[in-house]
């Protein structure tokens, strides 16, 4: 589908249109191509879509019709000239780390990304010789005073898991412009139905489809979003030769997915406000982390940045690990699991599994406490969410 006779096709006609192609069939839902390889007429045209002469498919590793559509689709509702879909979140971030680094170079990061993000820079990137500093997310002059002569990448994630902090997006990429670095912004947690990072200056977008993008929890994968020739032509050339591919199937349910992410992020959007405004008024609760509360520090800056406040909760028990164990235990409906974005909620005690692998310093560094817990809000009606945390809640 092109959109040449609309001059400014809205988010939600791009999310359900974007990308389509059809075949002769004619069919109208997009459809699967399980297929690894593709055949050329002849010898000519093959060798012409080997060197790149003449468009069109080869083989799966990079060039699948399902995950063309994806990539489309997803780069279209971003903003960005070029996508590129991944097997993973983790392999779109390696993606990005291997084409733009190289030994030597240095990337800053917010200390409070993703915890295996940070394994990523900590125990692998720096095997390589890229070294990493790590910098507070909301703190300009720190990331000023990190720059190095030979800093490629800014890296960070708004709002930050589990602690929902936020950055400045415009501010950054001012400052990383001002000195040759490129701002590399992980949209997992907002996707592009709340918030488009590339109007605010960003130069690459990261994404976890495995989250909000598939919205039902069924399938892992990733995608990196840019410029033409960063993302089109070199982290294509990555995936090309280092084959972080995602599968058609995959690639399909993302793109389903994408049809009804609006709305999805709406509705979690509004239950998430309800349940952190609940929250905020129960005693056992020392602190709620949730951009959309007018008590969040950073309140007048989502406002301005996002078109809604997300589904990620967080909040802080009086009684340490022992009271998050029980609220997190006396549930009945909220799923136990790592997961989020996902229309069931989903709740988790981020010390003890996904920041669990990181050291007590890396963890006080990112401000992650014994007492924090993270609720991934869902499609449920509110009331029984809040049913179901009360039980734990009454015990303390
Ligand atoms: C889950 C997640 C990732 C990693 O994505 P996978 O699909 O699990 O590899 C990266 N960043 C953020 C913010 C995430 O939540």
């Amino acid at each position: 589908m092109d959109f040449d006779d609309f001059p400014d096709p809205g988010f939600a006609t791009l999310a359900v249109r974007a990308g389509q192609t059809r075949t002769p069939e004619g069919e109208h839902a997009e459809p699967i191509f399980p297929t690894s390889s593709f055949v050329f007429a002849n010898a000519a045209e093959a060798a012409a879509r080997f060197s790149g002469a003449i468009p069109g498919n080869i083989y799966s590793r990079f060039t699948n019709p399902t995950v063309r559509m994806f990539q489309d689709r997803l780069a279209a509702l971003e903003g960005g000239a070029a996508c590129i879909a991944t097997s993973s979140g983790m392999a779109a971030i390696l993606a990005t780390c291997m084409t733009l680094l190289k030994s030597g170079d240095h990337l800053v990061s917010a200390s409070g990304v993703f915890g295996t993000t940070l394994s990523l820079f900590n125990q692998y990137l720096s095997k390589f010789g890229v070294a990493t500093s790590y910098v507070p997310l909301a703190d300009l002059a720190a990331w000023e005073a990190a720059i190095r002569p030979e800093t490629r990448l800014f890296y960070l994630e708004t709002p930050s898991n589990p602690l929902m902090e936020l950055a400045d997006i415009r501010a950054l990429a001012d400052l990383a412009h001002a000195h040759g670095i490129l701002l590399v912004v992980d949209n997992c947690f907002c996707t592009p139905a709340l918030q488009q990072p590339f109007k605010f200056g960003a130069d690459l977008v990261i994404h976890s489809a495995t989250k909000y993008l598939d919205g039902q929890g069924r399938c892992v994968g990733g995608a990196v979003v840019g410029d033409q020739q960063r993302v089109g032509v070199d982290i294509f050339g990555f995936l090309r030769t280092a084959g972080p591919t995602m599968s058609p199937f995959n690639a399909w349910v993302f793109l389903k997915g994408l049809e009804t992410l609006h709305l999805r992020m709406r509705a979690c959007s509004e239950s998430a406000l309800q349940l952190a405004h609940w929250l905020e008024g129960q005693p056992a609760i020392e602190r709620v982390y949730y951009p959309g509360l007018p008590s969040h520090p950073q309140h007048e800056l989502a406002k301005r940045q996002q078109s809604a406040f997300g589904g990620i909760v967080s909040f802080d028990l009086r009684g340490g690990r022992d009271a998050a164990w029980a609220v997190i235990d006396h549930t009945r409906l909220i799923s136990i699991t790592a997961n989020l974005g996902d229309a069931k909620s989903t709740i988790t005690h981020p010390t003890t599994t996904t920041h669990g692998r990181l050291t007590p310093q890396e963890r006080q560094r990112a401000g992650i406490g014994e007492g924090l817990v993270r609720v991934s809000v869902g499609l449920e009606d509110v009331a029984d969410l809040q049913h179901d945390l009360e039980r734990g809640l009454r015990t303390l």
